[in-house]
């Protein structure tokens, strides 16, 4: 493989990640090694030292550019979520309205400022060094602790984000100038990322990916929450490409990364003031379904 890797020199604990990060597109799916070896022969990552969160390939000079600040708000977000869930949410059947007080636990209180922290350096356009005293990403955690599990889930989001932008490439697809063109375009290198990735595992191997697909979109989702754009010019519905995805392959609506990403989507609403129906559902993913309903009417902020 020739794949080649530069990382530029920056101040972020997540750098030190850079090298798993770049082996992701292939280690992700090793099912698949012999064909995503031909895929990226030549194919240059670069890691940039950007503090604003990107992903984009340059067909040209066959160059994936993942931005610094992706890779951290990606952590971010697959950390707060792992925590918020593993914490509170899983093995739980919720029948009946609960309030969960995110600030009782020290360890969810410091995942969720770290989080925080991320959204909103995004949304300021504002680059600011790792905060002290949070959750940080470092090479080698022990095993199984939450920034273990955040440093699996960040290397499978970004594998998710590489391979969507290397469907790009595959599908041939150009930058077309009118909006439903690049919808279409940006749902189908969606799916041909997810069925390089899912389509063919299944069981446990199936959940850490799935999760790892739905952290990729929550990352995004949980932007345009924040920032109230719930109508991108370009790009599908953030949270419209989640479930649309995840449908394809995840068939049992009560599945563990249903359940993640609504629990997940709920502190976004909830911080936002965004107001859902108080009612119980049959599942997660029917939640989820009735939530990115209610963010479709809800007025952008421009
Ligand atoms: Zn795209």
């Amino acid at each position: 493989m020739r794949m080649r890797c530069h990382i530029e020199v920056g101040v972020s604990p997540v750098l030190a990640l850079g090298r798993d990060v770049a082996r992701s597109i292939i280690l992700v799916a090793p099912e698949r090694v012999e064909q995503v070896r031909a895929l990226v022969q030549d194919l240059t990552l670069i890691i940039s030292n950007d503090g604003a969160p990107r992903c984009s390939i340059d067909p040209k000079g066959k160059t994936i550019t993942v931005s610094r600040k992706m890779l951290e708000h990606l952590w971010c977000t697959a950390l707060a979520y792992w925590v918020l869930y593993s914490r509170h949410l899983a093995g739980r059947t919720v029948t009946k309205r609960e309030e969960l007080d995110l600030t009782a636990d020290k360890q969810t209180y410091a995942a969720m400022k770290l989080l925080k922290w991320s959204i909103d350096t995004v949304i300021r356009s504002v680059d600011k060094p790792w905060p002290e005293g949070l959750y940080r990403p470092c090479v080698n955690p022990d095993h199984g602790s939450e920034v273990h599990v955040a440093n699996e889930l960040l290397f499978t989001a970004v594998a998710f984000l590489l391979h969507h932008e290397l469907s790009h490439y595959r599908l041939a697809h150009s930058a077309g100038t009118e909006r439903v063109d690049t919808i279409d375009q940006e749902r189908d290198a969606d799916y041909e990322a997810a069925n390089w990735m899912l389509g063919a595992c299944r069981g446990e191997v199936l959940v850490k990916r799935s999760i790892g697909v739905a952290t990729a979109f929550m990352a995004m989702v949980a932007l345009d929450i924040h920032a109230r754009r719930y109508e991108p010019a370009r790009h599908p519905r953030s949270i419209e490409r989640l479930i649309n995805t995840l449908d394809r392959y995840v068939t049992d609506p009560h599945h563990v990364v249903w359940g993640l990403t609504v629990g997940s989507l709920k502190v976004h609403l909830d911080f936002m003031n965004v107001k859902v129906h108080n009612r119980a559902f049959e599942s997660a993913r029917q939640a989820a379904e009735e939530y990115a309903e209610v963010l479709s009417r809800q007025p952008a902020s421009d």
